[in-house]
């Protein structure tokens, strides 16, 4: 098949938390090499800086509610310019397997005789632990940790509640700033003790990240006064291990340790 006939390879690559030296080597690779790309609102300027100047850069998602483009549109959109033998790099925050809508895209693409790759990630559980000292598994303490969703929806909670009430579970809650107050609720009505410690992150990965330490019953505060950023929620023990302290804050302490 002529060249200009044969259709361009998908890359379904995960940009990480924002900061780019959290990208992988893989995923940075990918970037700098994209004839076109399709990012979401989650992706940061810095990240986005990294693609070459003559690359085709497409925002396909806005946040706080104004509107983003159909998944139907992107697919398309996606396959039409692989089939213009162009190197698609289709760019989403944290790992694209997390909530990412990375097996649907992917299944399109493949359908359409279109290959992908999907470049990992770093989720916005990770990111945060990272950043802010707490593990989402500690030994005694949290022995699984589950990535899960919760969304209002024509003002009903859709959530998955069976980890809900085990003590020994990290729930990482991905999409849920919104819906604080019900998902309090419901937790403890699944059997989740209120006085669970649990965390708002805000901006995770960024140097405007926000942490939040709290209970399960008091989720709604901590969601309060954010400031627009992606909000993940952290229930489980691993929670009360928080801490917001820089990095040169804790060399001070450790220092005055050693004296
Ligand atoms: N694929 C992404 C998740 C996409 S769903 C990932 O792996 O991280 C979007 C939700 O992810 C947001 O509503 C928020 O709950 C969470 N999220 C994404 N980036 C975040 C960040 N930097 N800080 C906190 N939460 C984040």
């Amino acid at each position: 098949m002529p060249h200009e006939l044969r259709p361009g390879l998908v890359q379904l690559v995960g940009a990480g938390p924002g900061a780019a030296d959290l990208l992988t080597v893989r995923a940075l690779r990918a970037i700098e090499s994209a004839e076109a790309l399709l990012y979401d609102a989650l992706i940061s300027e810095e990240v986005l800086a990294l693609a070459p100047a003559h690359c085709l850069k497409i925002q396909t998602g806005k946040r706080a509610g104004r509107t983003s483009m159909k998944q139907e549109t992107i697919n398309r959109l996606m396959l039409r310019i692989a089939r213009r033998g162009l190197r698609v790099v289709r760019l989403k925050g944290g790992d694209p397997s997390v909530f990412g809508r990375v097996g649907e895209e992917a299944a399109f693409l493949n359908a359409h005789g279109v290959a992908t790759e999907v470049v990992p990630g770093i989720t916005a559980a990770c990111a945060a632990a990272a950043q802010f000292n707490f593990p989402l598994t500690h030994r005694k303490q949290a022995r699984r940790v589950v990535f899960t969703t919760a969304r209002l929806e024509a003002g009903a909670l859709q959530a998955d509640w069976s980890a809900a009430d085990d003590p020994e579970t990290t729930l990482a809650i991905y999409m849920g700033g919104g819906a604080a107050a019900e998902l309090s609720a419901r937790l403890i009505a699944a059997g989740r003790a209120a006085s669970t410690p649990a965390l708002a992150v805000e901006s995770a990965g960024s140097p405007k990240a926000r942490l939040r330490r709290g209970t399960v019953g008091e989720l709604a505060r901590l969601v309060e006064d954010g400031e627009g950023g992606p909000v993940l929620l952290v229930i489980g023990e691993v929670a009360a291990m928080a801490d917001a302290r820089e990095i040169g804050d804790q060399l001070d302490a450790a220092r005055s340790l050693r004296a």
